[in-house]
């Protein structure tokens, strides 16, 4: 199984589009978890409304499927403006993000998906257009080109991005608010499961849907998309509930074990405890050895991994944790001195 074709892919895929739309929370109370930043946001959002001004510019960082999209559609929703979708590979030349800026009406949104994706020339017109709602165009070549600076309307952009380590200091340091989204708990997504369930018109009980949750790897996506995925197994092997025997079933046969880790965490783990004793072995050496690229390990496999303690980030490279011999069933041999060093510091 490639990652394209991953279940548990936190990556938007085809299947997702067409119950997308009508699965998004429209407003912010609709919006399950993720307290401390709707807390924020909305103060934000209030305070912005009652001046009659657009919001700061936000940066949303954290894993794909955790709801940055979702969040950005929402605060234009309150805000009562309209939203521009975009994304930084999507912005090729500087005249493409010109063309954006300049078509934005006051107190817009314009949300870039992957921010850190911009090449370096797109992102220095966004500098002037952040900071002081301005446009700088230079006019002719050679000596003769002039500069001249056009004025935009005043509004929000809102970033997302996987990581805010892999935005530019620059880029960074022009948002005015910055929130990091977390890894839902599974009573979260059981909530969001039963809330999506009803949408789709999806009968799962209970259990069912703390089954699911369990093993949607803190991710709203995944959780969405097992939920689908399951109605079939329901419909062809119960009588179309999904009950918690269905769920636990389904899962098995799609390969997503007890805790939500799909074959690759799995050879992630095991290539850490087979090839370098437990680690600690460099990203990249590791990525190399499963054949995936380091930075969908990095952004995918890493923040569950860690959350479910199975892995450790020391400063010479990754380490698998006693808790993962014991999920996996092996036992602690050749343990590597360096990192039982690091674990005991942790
Ligand atoms: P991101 O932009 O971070 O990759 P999205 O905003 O596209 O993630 O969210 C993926 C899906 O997960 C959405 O279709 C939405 O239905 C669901 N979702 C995300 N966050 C929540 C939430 N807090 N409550 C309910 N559903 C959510």
């Amino acid at each position: 199984m490639d990652f394209e074709n991953r279940i548990i892919s936190r990556e938007n895929m085809m299947e997702d589009n067409d119950t997308e739309f009508s699965l998004r929370p429209k407003t912010l109370s609709e919006y399950i978890g993720q307290d401390k930043v709707k807390e924020n946001l909305s103060i934000f959002i209030e305070a912005a409304k009652q001046r009659g001004e657009s919001m700061d510019h936000v940066l949303l960082y954290g894993p794909p499927g955790l709801g940055k999209t979702t969040l950005s559609n929402i605060i234009a929703n309150e805000m009562n403006v309209n939203i521009r979708i975009t994304s930084g590979p999507a912005i090729e030349k500087q005249g493409d993000l010109a063309a954006l800026l300049t078509n934005l009406s006051e107190n817009d949104i314009l949300f870039i998906d992957e921010i850190h994706r911009l090449n370096k020339s797109v992102e220095e017109v966004l500098y002037p257009a952040m900071e002081d709602y301005a446009l700088d165009i230079i006019i002719g070549k050679g000596p003769s080109a002039r500069s001249i600076r056009l004025d935009l309307p005043k509004f929000t952009l809102i970033g997302a991005t996987t990581r805010a380590g892999q935005l530019s200091a620059p880029l960074r340091d022009r948002f005015g608010v910055i929130l990091r989204l977390e890894l839902y708990s599974p009573q979260q997504l059981t909530e969001i499961i039963t809330r999506s369930a009803g949408i789709l018109g999806i009968e799962c009980d209970r259990e069912g849907a703390v089954e699911l949750a369990r093993r949607s790897r803190g991710t709203p996506r995944i959780a969405n998309r097992l939920l689908k995925r399951v109605r079939d197994f329901a419909q062809v092997m119960g009588n179309g509930v999904i009950t918690e025997k269905i769920a636990s079933v389904a899962l098995d046969r799609l390969e997503i074990d007890k805790l939500g880790l799909d074959s690759i965490d799995i050879r992630v783990l095991e290539t850490i405890i087979k090839n370098y004793g437990g680690g600690p072995v460099g990203i990249e050496t590791l990525a190399a050895a499963i054949g995936e690229e380091s930075v969908t390990l990095e952004d995918v496999c890493e923040p569950f991994l860690m959350q479910m303690g199975f892995l450790s980030r020391t400063p010479r490279g990754r380490c698998v944790t006693p808790l993962a011999y014991e999920h996996l069933g092996i036992k602690m041999e050749n343990t590597n001195s360096e990192q039982l060093k690091f674990d005991f510091k942790e």
